[in-house]
């Protein structure tokens, strides 16, 4: 059965890489119907604002969306979304995304790759950040003309409510530990308050090891030890550094896909950023979009279109063969997406 998805085709090399992931998708026999919303600069052109209404409720009523990298003004004051009768200011236009969609948690699932990823290709652990609340809630002030404030809000609902989403995960997928990351030894209220809700939803879950580190020693960790992770849980801020760090790690931020899912949608996009240095060079690499549709597809039922692809994508980065330059290749994204359409007739 086909699929309707909607694309946010992005900023800087979020069109590029988009086509790419879109063509490698269709190829592995997926069934898709593609239904483009303007969000960011192509919302911007036609409508005046980055993040419109009726783009929010078009990307609702279609749930499953296939997401490239925006561009996020610098400008203090955020993203404004106006709809019927209400204004709501977000700190981001990523952040706007998601708190409109109702994500709760951003998926990162990170592994290293034989040949590229040195010590670090056994990796294989899966990031679930918190992305409603902590830091990047939007809740700043200025004080006085020398200070700023910044709120940091935990719940004990939305920590649960992640600790039973990464339980649930690691279960339905064969994982063995989830390990909350905190600093509840200096954040004794807020940190203390997600590490203790961690831990009471994990102590329902009794076949599944749980383990606790704080963000500065995980972070020791991951270049040490890599293999002691598995399903790894933190707040907003502290998951968006870590993620970055484990994606290096691997060997690239360009490898890293992603998810955010929330009640009733599942937006997929790289863990990267709009890269504007390079964008329309026909350089970029395209494998963290087309390793979420891979994520995507899975969402959707279409496992095997879903194999398929990750088969191309490890045999091309495994062999080192067609690589763009930011993994020391000297391919264009074309040559790339050429590539791993041939690398799927081999399945
Ligand atoms: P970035 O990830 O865009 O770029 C960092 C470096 O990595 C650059 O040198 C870039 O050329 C390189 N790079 C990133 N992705 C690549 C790819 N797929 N192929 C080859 N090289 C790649 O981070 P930044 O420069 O901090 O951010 C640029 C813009 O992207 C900013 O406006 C930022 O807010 C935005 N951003 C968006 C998202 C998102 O939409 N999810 C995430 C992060 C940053």
């Amino acid at each position: 059965m086909t699929h309707k998805i909607a694309v946010v085709r992005g900023d800087g090399i979020g069109p590029e890489i988009t086509d790419a992931a879109i063509e490698i998708m269709l190829r592995s026999g997926a069934r898709l119907d593609c239904v483009q919303v303007p969000v960011g600069g192509d919302a911007e052109t036609a409508f005046g604002e980055p993040l419109p209404y009726s783009s929010i409720q078009q990307l609702l009523s279609i749930g499953v969306v296939l997401k490239a990298p925006l561009v996020a003004p610098r400008r203090s004051g955020g993203v404004v979304v106006q709809g019927n009768g209400f204004i709501r200011r977000h700190p981001s236009i990523n952040n706007g995304l998601r708190r409109e969609l109702g994500s709760f948690v951003n998926v990162r699932p990170v592994r290293g790759w034989r040949g590229l990823s040195g010590a670090y290709a056994d990796m294989d652990l899966v990031i679930m950040r918190e992305v409603t609340e902590d830091l990047y809630s939007g809740l700043e002030y200025q004080v006085d003309d020398d200070t700023a404030e910044a709120t940091k809000r935990i719940t004990g609902t939305a920590s649960r409510r992640i600790a039973e989403w990464s339980c649930l995960y690691a279960e339905r997928f064969g994982r063995r530990k989830v390990m909350a990351v905190h600093k509840a030894n200096v954040l004794h209220l807020t940190d203390g308050l997600f590490l203790e809700s961690v831990r009471s939803v994990v102590a329902k879950h009794p076949g599944l090891e749980f383990e606790e580190q704080a963000i500065d020693a995980a972070c020791y960790l991951a270049v040490k030890k890599p293999g002691m992770f598995d399903v790894v849980v933190l707040p907003n801020q502290y998951g968006d550094i870590f993620s970055d760090l484990a994606a290096a790690l691997a060997g690239s931020l360009g490898l890293a896909p992603g998810a955010n899912i929330g009640e009733d949608t599942a937006m997929f996009e790289a863990a990267h950023g709009a890269a504007p240095d390079i964008a329309g060079q026909g350089i970029a690499n395209p494998i963290g979009l087309v390793l979420s549709g891979a994520l995507l597809l899975d969402h959707i039922g279409q496992r095997e279109a879903a194999e398929r692809v990750r088969f191309a994508i490890t045999e091309l980065l495994e062999t080192r063969r067609s690589l763009t330059p930011d993994l020391g290749g000297t391919a264009t994204t074309r040559e790339f997406t050429e590539a791993a359409c041939m690398a799927m007739q081999c399945v």
